[in-house]
């Protein structure tokens, strides 16, 4: 590594234990509460992770700690999906218009017959819908293994949280049965809800984020081992629906303000990715209104504004 690298990345360290300091008496918000598993998490608990694409690292704080995915899962079968049935197919059932309607809207796209984006619930239903298998053992198979290709190891579902998605997911059954109606998935909804509910529930660490971040932005590549782990012409795909729709309804004007494709969960995750530089993580999970985490919000904005991570940033740095 030269000087200058050296010298960046503890400049970067630098700044990311001071935003971490700075955050971490920030009590505004509240972990989610749709189920009692997310309610029960301790709230104070705060990451900050970063992974070049070369594979450095750097942790501030509980980076080891485990929580659930939650909906950053959208962004990694979404490109499976178009791994595996190419762009034409994914997009008969799943648009990429940002709504600006709440995640889990009971609302489809009336003029085309679509689910309006793979980042909201119904297009994340549809696509999961789309995992390759004759059985449901599978489906649960392919998801596991595209898990194991990120993680590098074989992925822990939190079983309670997978449970009480099951027991309570009534609204998401609804926008299930809703697709069905309308010839968007097949006939085979609970199964495809259980594994839907599945790869929400699977748990990560914020050095996991970082490290899919890393890899989505190497553009497929993982910075460690090397694998291609997602085809290079599908990472353009994910990462632009990142960055028009992945913070929730609060896309544009984190579009605007961060400027970094990202993707949001209920679990108090955000993974963040700079394309040819690195993956950005935080961790916490009192999350705002919208659902997106209070800290986490916070940390991107400063490190984009002081570090000129803005993707469209003249000054934009660090890039390959
Ligand atoms: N399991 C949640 C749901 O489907 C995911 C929510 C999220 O992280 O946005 O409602």
């Amino acid at each position: 590594m030269s000087d200058e690298r050296d010298a960046r990345r503890a400049w970067f360290e630098q700044a990311c234990v001071g935003l971490h300091d700075r955050y971490a008496s920030l009590q505004d918000g509240e972990p989610a509460s749709y189920i009692p598993e997310l309610a029960e998490v301790d709230p104070d608990r705060f990451a900050i992770a970063a992974m070049t694409v070369q594979g450095e690292r750097i942790g501030v704080g509980d980076c080891d700690h485990e929580f659930t995915i939650q909906s950053i899962s959208k962004l990694l079968l979404y490109g499976l999906a178009l791994e595996t049935h190419g762009r034409e197919r994914v997009l008969e059932r799943v648009g990429v218009a940002p709504t600006g309607d709440a995640f889990n809207a009971i609302e489809l796209d009336e003029a085309t017959n679509r689910a309006p984006n793979p980042m909201v619930n119904a297009g994340a239903i549809a696509i999961t819908d789309m995992v390759a298998g004759a059985t449901v053992d599978e489906r649960v198979e392919t998801m596991r293994a595209m898990y194991e290709r990120y993680l590098g190891r074989t992925p822990t579902i939190d079983r309670t949280v997978w449970a009480s998605e099951r027991e309570t997911g009534n609204r998401n059954r609804a926008i299930a049965y809703l697709m069905l109606s309308r010839g968007i998935i097949e006939d085979r909804v609970e199964e495809t809800l259980d594994l839907y509910f599945a790869q929400c529930s699977v748990l990560v660490t914020a050095h996991d984020l970082a490290l899919i971040g890393a890899t989505i932005a190497n553009h497929g590549v993982h910075p460690l081992t090397g694998e291609q782990v997602v085809p290079r012409e599908v990472t353009r795909d994910m990462l632009t629906v990142a960055l028009t729709c992945g913070m929730y309804d609060y896309a544009g004007e984190w579009a605007f303000s961060v400027g970094i494709p990202a993707k949001s969960g209920v679990g108090g995750g955000i993974l963040g990715m700079l394309p040819g530089v690195g993956g950005l993580a935080t961790f916490s999970p009192r999350l705002d209104d919208i659902g997106n985490s209070v800290r986490g919000l916070r940390v991107f904005e400063q490190l984009s504004h002081h570090f000129d991570l803005h993707l469209f940033d003249p000054d934009r740095p660090w890039t390959r």
